[in-house]
């Protein structure tokens, strides 16, 4: 195949990220023989590597994800971001410090980002934060806020923009929802929030609130289309007409989601309904959206026992993926993708012999055989590697 016939591709767009999991790959792979490792296990572990972090390894640490992300083809991402405070969980003489250095580390690797300022504020719909928790809590509405007012001069309208996120409806007043849904709205950020990925999560919000994650959301009016729901793993159906007739985003994240047990999510049914889905490689378990996106694909095809489920109009596999890997990620960030492109290189053995590109990446992609990485026509990513400054 010569490089004339090969496409280059768009970039992808990682919209679900919380960059310093990135440190947790490889430590969390060993189960306690002790009691049955979960979620919940896991996430202990989690906020133990939370507690160790100062403003320079937060910042250390998101600087090597986002590097990896380019090499990997993502051109954006969205920070789900909520290490608001010290490790004393003390609000830094910058309140935003940590913010900052995020948003410092992706224009370092030159990755666009959307920083999701996240609203931690409660451990529980009934519990105070506990101590592990302090440094993501927030007081009040007016502190969430203050602190985002005061990065709105880091956004340049092409690089970096600001959004913010209900960390969960565990982690948020209900009586705080409808207030900061209609704030962002009037500052015209994007609103992100982590819904129904553990079933006892969605149990307890039943039972505390008469109501769905999902339909909690709506209730409160969050869902709009400038919304989107992270995991969405266990939806009924009435979750799934609120997110269609709002004209919400669902953002997948298919191998933490597998990583972390978490369920497998109505995929072929968000897809058939219209919904617009993108992805997020979250804890960054792995960093490849060729997985991501095939993981997709293989998710509606094993519940509904049929092949090529995530197509387009024309039935292929392959458009219907890069609006997911790129447009409805793009959307859900409210970024730019003005020059931002993927190279693959041609050459490379998965290709030989074959005649459809798009279809091969479809099902054997992956980072090694990336090529140039440009992010606003500016190139990142050259035979595969970063390229520094
Ligand atoms: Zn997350």
């Amino acid at each position: 195949m010569s490089d004339a016939t090969f496409p280059t591709i768009a970039g992808f767009c990682n919209s679900h990220s919380h960059a310093f999991q990135r440190l947790l790959r490889g430590h969390v792979q060993r189960r306690d023989p002790a009691r049955r490792d979960t979620f919940w296990t896991w996430r202990e572990k989690m906020y133990d590597l939370a507690g160790t972090l100062d403003l320079q390894g937060i910042e250390d640490a998101s600087r090597l994800c986002f590097i990896e992300c380019l090499e990997a083809g993502y051109t954006a991402v969205g920070e789900f971001h909520y290490l608001h405070h010290d490790r004393q969980g003390q609000a830094w003489s910058d309140p935003t410090a940590a913010s900052r250095a995020v948003i410092r580390a992706a224009r370092q690797a030159g990755i666009r980002i959307t920083l999701l300022w996240t609203v931690y504020a409660q451990g529980g719909h009934t519990q105070s934060l506990g101590p592990e928790q302090s440094r993501f809590g927030v007081q009040s509405i007016d502190n969430v806020w203050r602190e985002i007012d005061a990065l709105m001069g880091t956004q340049d309208g092409e690089f970096v923009n600001l959004g913010i996120a209900l960390h969960s409806v565990r982690a948020v007043p209900r009586a705080w929802m409808q207030p900061l849904a209609s704030g962002a709205r009037s500052r015209g950020l994007p609103i992100h929030a982590h819904v129904s990925e553990q079933r006892r999560e969605v149990d307890e919000c039943r039972e505390q609130m008469g109501l769905s994650p999902v339909a909690l959301l709506a209730t409160e009016g969050v869902l709009g289309p400038n919304f989107t729901a992270v995991h969405a793993t266990w939806l009924d159906d009435t979750d799934l007409t609120l997110l269609k007739d709002h004209n919400a985003i669902v953002c997948i994240c298919p191998t933490t989601e597998g990583d972390l047990g978490d369920g497998i999510p109505r995929t072929a049914a968000l897809h058939e309904a219209g919904i617009r889905i993108c992805i997020g490689s979250d804890s960054h378990a792995i960093i490849d959206p060729f997985a991501e996106l095939r993981a997709l694909e293989y998710q509606a095809r094993a519940t509904t026992e049929r092949r090529c489920v995530l197509v387009d109009e024309t039935g292929h596999v392959a458009p219907a993926l890069t609006a997911i890997g790129h447009t409805h990620g793009y959307a859900s960030l409210g970024l730019s993708a003005e020059g931002d492109a993927v190279t693959v290189n041609a050459k490379a053995r998965v290709f030989d012999g074959n005649a459809e590109p798009m279809g091969t990446l479809m099902t054997a992609g992956h980072p090694g055989i990336i090529d140039q990485v440009r992010v606003g026509g500016e190139l990142r990513v050259r035979e595969g590697r970063w390229l520094e400054g």
